[in-house]
């Protein structure tokens, strides 16, 4: 039977906050107990992606859902720019399974605000995504909300079933290596947050973005790499594990760890920034490794590789060595520049938990 409680929610009386949880102990809770009941359920939650069999071929499936106010702030991020990235951040955790996107299907709740151009506006962008990545796409659902925008994104994509790479393959002395550069997309959020503050002091001073167009588009308009998919696949490469960097180097290190049981060293010296992020990061009085370990988005991939394929990533203008995994009794370790050891700890984006809210 279906009660209702004075049109309020019922709830048991023992009532538990959800940011004592936080997201990451929110989805734990929610599925930790779950049993697959199906064969060609290959893997479920815990990963970038589910994986589900198709013959010779897995397909992975996933979806991220961008909340107005909670991802993104319409006073300097574009329409355009926002549909892009909604696309754009689900292909990442294609990308991390070692498969190639295919289909994405796009939800959007609206509110009255919204018009008809600036949905059109959204989709521009939505569909350069498509473009550029060589995805179509194939549905989705739209509906009206009481506040603001939503925007849920599912993502599928196609691997050959031996090829897929998960989160818990990292063996004892693999490297950990990383894609491209880290830090560049809190940078860009912070010089965004900071001309938008002083836009809200004084309207008439114009924003002063010059000069820093790296980060702005690594904040604004970050790309999946799926070119990495292609290029270890080139270079005869089949990572451990991997994860793509959403929440910042310290959180995904610490659940490609978890996930695969192992502890690592992390040399903080190893960690790739690119020059423009380092010298903005210090003009704002903030440490460049934190932003890299801490900040989000980069949409980057970290990744483990067997220590016998170290020539194929050596010197590759893409890929970082950044440390090596270690047993789990070893624990998650950052070993400093000056060679001082510290546990890793997730200071990442964690949307639900007190000290991160409002962001
Ligand atoms: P990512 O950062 O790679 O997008 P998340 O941290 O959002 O991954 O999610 C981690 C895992 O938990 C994923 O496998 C995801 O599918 C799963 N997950 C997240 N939220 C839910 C939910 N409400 N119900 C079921 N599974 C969820
Ligand atoms: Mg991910």
């Amino acid at each position: 039977m279906f009660h209702l409680s004075n049109g309020m929610l019922q709830e048991p009386t023992n009532r538990t906050e959800v940011s004592e949880l936080g997201e990451f102990g929110l989805i734990k809770l929610i599925t930790e107990n779950y049993k697959i009941r199906r064969d060609d359920t290959l893997c479920a939650m815990g990963d970038d992606a589910a994986v589900i069999d198709a013959g010779a071929r897995a397909q992975v499936v996933t979806t991220d859902m961008l909340v107005e106010g909670v991802h993104f702030d319409l006073m300097y991020t574009p329409l355009k720019h926002l549909g892009y990235k909604a696309v754009t951040c689900n292909l990442s955790d294609v990308a991390a399974m070692n498969a190639i996107p295919s289909q994405v299907l796009v939800s959007i709740a609206l509110s009255n605000r919204f018009s008809v151009e600036a949905v059109e506006e959204l989709y521009k962008g939505i569909y350069l995504a498509c473009e550029k990545y060589g995805v179509d796409l194939v549905g989705g659902d739209t509906t009206s909300s009481t506040s603001g925008i939503v925007i849920s994104v599912t993502a599928m994509g196609w691997v050959d079933k031996e090829n897929v790479v998960y989160r818990s393959g990292a063996k004892v002395n693999d490297l950990l290596c990383v894609s491209g550069d880290l830090g560049g997309a809190y940078m860009g959020l912070q010089l965004l947050e900071r001309e938008k503050n002083v836009f809200q002091s004084n309207p008439n001073i114009q924003p002063d973005l010059a000069g820093n167009d790296y980060v702005l588009e690594r904040q604004l308009k970050p790309e999946a790499r799926v070119d990495v998919v292609r290029k270890w696949a080139d270079l005869g490469l089949k990572p451990s594990a991997a994860i793509d960097i959403s929440d910042g180097l310290s959180s995904e290190v610490l659940h490609l760890c978890t996930s695969s049981n192992v502890g690592c060293q992390l040399y903080e010296e190893k960690i790739p920034i690119d020059p423009s992020t380092a010298s903005l990061a210090t003009s704002f009085n903030l440490d460049p490794s934190v932003c890299a370990l801490s900040g989000g988005e980069d949409y980057e991939l970290l990744f483990t590789i067997a220590q016998a394929d170290f020539d194929k990533v050596r010197n590759h203008p893409d890929f970082t060595v950044i440390g090596h995994i270690t047993d789990a009794g070893d624990g998650v370790n950052l070993v400093a520049r000056d060679e001082t050891v510290h546990p890793v700890t997730a200071q990442g984006w964690d949307a639900l938990l007190k000290k991160d809210q409002g962001e």
